[in-house]
């Protein structure tokens, strides 16, 4: 018997587009610059592929919220990226008021793109700004300057795409905190629904890290007070605070990005992108060409997943706190005592407890959540109460 949308479990879909026009100095998410060999319309096919072979499997479920990161995904060809959103919508059978968001890159929108893009069902839009200061975006090798941003968000509001987040980054090299708070107060004024604002770290195998010794970075302290003044600026103009990095005004949440951090089910198809679904988590190949070969020859023997991992219980338990920390809203210990049966209390509680007099940590009712300072060193505290080695695979927005 077939089961309405409303009885169906939801789940968060993501697709990964890894594409870019060129490549940013501190960038590690999978993406490259592809050739114009046919590449774009050779990947789209296969994630459509993909996606063909999902349908049953999830067809008790019902997507109510839809992620096209990267990469860039509006460095595909609109009416690929449009085909593939048509793909989306034939494949699953989305809730009626899913969030289908599209992370856009300034510098490859415009507005009939923006246009196409509403029309096919995007209703939320992710802009990377980074900064304000057009010598900062140079350092970043951004490709695009404060003005395109600014006219590819008007352009934006023009196409009636009423969600749009901005990325701004802090600990910038060169950037002071009378730079970041411009930028902050710059974007407020565009008065966008969500704001991401999170620091830079120098991953291994960026350019940023082969130059790490040469860099001026701005240090830990600028940075705290880059954070926190940040946090204040926010919260004076209506933006809440409701993830470590995550800002938004009220009702404008990403519900998508909620779903990790809450440990629910999500399915995300293309080269790199994870999983957890079905109690499962798995990976697929970091290599676009190993995964279009796989969708394209699927008799041929070619894996796609890079690891598959059933989770014990004792490795959700160890997520669950490190993701759910992240919200402002914490853990309530009798939630966590519905889900898993066992004491948050004794079990990290305690260990909790002794950063409480130091402004790090706070309890509320039965709910311990990071005080805005505490979020700031929220690492090093996770790695002093979790053991990691019970904590799966990867952080999921890595
Ligand atoms: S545009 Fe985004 S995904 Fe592409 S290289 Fe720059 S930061 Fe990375």
């Amino acid at each position: 018997m077939r089961r309405g949308k409303l009885n169906k479990r939801r789940l968060g879909l993501y697709l990964h587009i890894p594409f870019c026009k060129s490549k940013c100095a501190y960038c590690d998410f999978y993406s490259f610059v592809p050739g114009d060999d046919g590449i774009c319309e050779r990947y789209v096919d296969a994630l459509i592929k993909h996606m063909e072979t999902y349908k049953k499997s999830c067809s008790d479920y019902a997507p109510d919220t839809v992620f096209i990161g990267g990469g860039t995904p509006t460095a595909l060809p609109i009416d690929l990226l449009v085909e593939l959103i048509r793909a989306v919508k034939r494949s699953f059978s989305l809730t009626k008021g899913v969030e289908f968001t599209v992370e856009a890159n300034p510098a490859t929108v415009g507005l009939k793109e923006m246009k196409k893009l509403r029309r096919a069902g995007v209703n939320r839009l992710s802009m990377g700004l980074q900064s304000a200061d057009n010598y900062e975006l140079a350092t970043l090798s951004r490709l695009h300057r404060r003005q395109d941003f600014e006219e590819a968000f008007m352009n934006a509001r023009r196409a009636k795409i009423d969600n749009i987040n901005v990325d701004v980054m802090y600990g910038v090299p060169g950037q002071t905190v009378a730079s970041v708070m411009k930028t902050l107060s710059y974007v407020t004024k565009l008065g966008p629904e969500h704001i991401s604002f999170y620091n830079l770290k120098i991953e291994p195998g960026t350019p940023f890290w082969n130059m790490r010794d040469r860099l001026e970075l701005p240090g830990e302290d600028a940075e705290y007070e880059m954070y926190m003044r940040g946090i204040a600026l926010l919260a004076s103009r209506g933006y809440r605070q409701y993830e470590i990095s995550n800002f938004a005004k009220p009702g404008y949440q990403c519900m998508h990005n909620i779903k990790y951090w809450n440990c629910d089910e999500y399915l995300g198809l293309g080269a790199a992108a994870h999983s957890f679904f079905n109690g499962n988590r798995f990976s697929f190949c970091r290599d676009a060409e190993r995964y279009m070969r796989a969708l394209e020859n699927p008799d041929a023997d070619i894996r796609i997943t890079d690891s598959t991992e059933q989770i014990t219980t004792k490795e959700r338990v160890g997520e669950y706190v490190m993701l759910r920390m992240r919200l402002t809203d914490g853990i309530s210990e009798r939630e966590f005592f519905r889900l898993f049966g066992k004491d948050f209390e004794a079990m990290y509680g305690v260990r909790l407890a002794r950063y409480i007099a130091g402004g790090y940590v706070e309890k509320n009712g039965d709910r311990w959540s990071f005080t805005p300072r505490g979020m700031f060193v929220s690492n090093y505290i996770l790695s002093e109460i979790l053991d990691f080695s019970d904590v799966g695979l990867y952080d999921p927005m890595s």
